[in-house]
């Protein structure tokens, strides 16, 4: 019996468990990059290594099928490594629209939660062989995902809790975005990840300022929409992760990474800012340091004391 087996048996949350080396069912080098995340285009790359090989999740599709080739290369992988998409919802910055009409390569998984399949036939998506989930993924033997139903529109949006069960223990990573509001039950789901990812959409000052017209505004900030700098800075308090933040969807329009860095710097994390126009590189998931690859020009908010005179943020020029 495999450590995982005995923690089924015991109905042990499998986050609360110690896996053993000698496991057969364990990943090591679990790491994440954030291709692209903003209204036109997002897509996250998870990577680990299982059975001696490299296997890749998307999560989300929202980057052309051109581009996201590209930039998988980019960062040192390909769509071959992709075993499964994992979708959000089907927004088209979520779920771009060269991928439908059965363009999605046949060794590909795509998962998305059953209350999206009516939506997804409308898409064109259901040419590709899709697998419906509830509140729970196994993506392999060692590889668990939880899920949340978020608001967000009419449909509503998926947010993530991945435990990896690894050679030093189990490492967890947290995926939320487009969320119209912060619930009790995404706090409960994601507390104490490794690393969290979490989007920070928008700037209320800028939000209000800007040329959109009323009812765009009352969507975004309605609590159906997107969580502000403010909500995202309180979940993060309340989830309270234990190493990296990585922050996802920053309006173009109506946010700006100086704000999101200034926001964040003091506190007890490293934060991660996710772009429009590049991959953030490699993160860590469940080391101490994550380490981003320093090739792809890393946005990084040290997580320092505010009293430490050296403190300095990088943000994007
Ligand atoms: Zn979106």
């Amino acid at each position: 019996m495999t450590t995982l087996d005995a923690i089924r048996l015991a109905g042990l949350p499998w986050s609360a468990t110690t896996a053993r080396a000698d496991d057969p069912a364990i990943v090591s080098d679990v790491s994440m990059c954030v291709l692209a995340s903003s209204s036109s285009g997002n897509c996250t790359a998870l990577r680990w290594r299982e059975n001696g090989s490299v296997r890749v999740c998307l999560l989300d599709a929202g980057l052309s099928p051109r581009k996201t080739r590209n930039w998988l290369r980019g960062v040192g992988t390909n769509l071959a490594q992709v075993r499964s998409i994992l979708l959000t919802h089907l927004d088209r910055d979520h779920c771009h629209v060269g991928w439908t009409g059965g363009r999605i390569p046949g060794h590909i998984t795509v998962r998305l939660h059953g209350r999206h399949l009516s939506r997804a036939e409308e898409e064109g998506l259901h040419h590709h062989p899709i697998v419906a989930f509830n509140d729970r993924i196994e993506l392999s033997p060692a590889v668990r995902v939880r899920t949340v139903m978020m608001s967000h529109d009419r449909l509503g949006v998926a947010a993530f809790r991945f435990d990896f069960s690894s050679p030093g223990g189990v490492v967890s990573l947290g995926f939320a975005t487009d969320l119209g509001h912060v619930t009790d039950d995404l706090v409960e789901c994601l507390s104490g990840v490794n690393v969290l990812a979490i989007e920070s959409n928008y700037c209320p000052m800028l939000q209000a300022a800007s040329d959109r017209p009323a009812f765009l505004k009352r969507r975004i900030t309605g609590g159906r929409g997107h969580l502000s700098n403010h909500e995202c800075f309180a979940a993060i308090e309340r989830i309270a992760p234990r190493g990296h933040v990585v922050l996802l969807h920053l309006s173009r329009q109506c946010n700006r990474p100086e704000l999101v860095s200034e926001l964040h710097a003091g506190s007890g994390y490293s934060v991660t800012i996710a772009r429009h126009d590049r991959p953030t590189g490699w993160v860590n998931v469940g080391t101490a340091d994550p380490v981003v690859s320093a090739d792809l020009h890393p946005v990084v908010v040290p997580g320092l004391d505010r009293s430490d005179p050296q403190r300095k943020s990088m943000v994007p020029r």
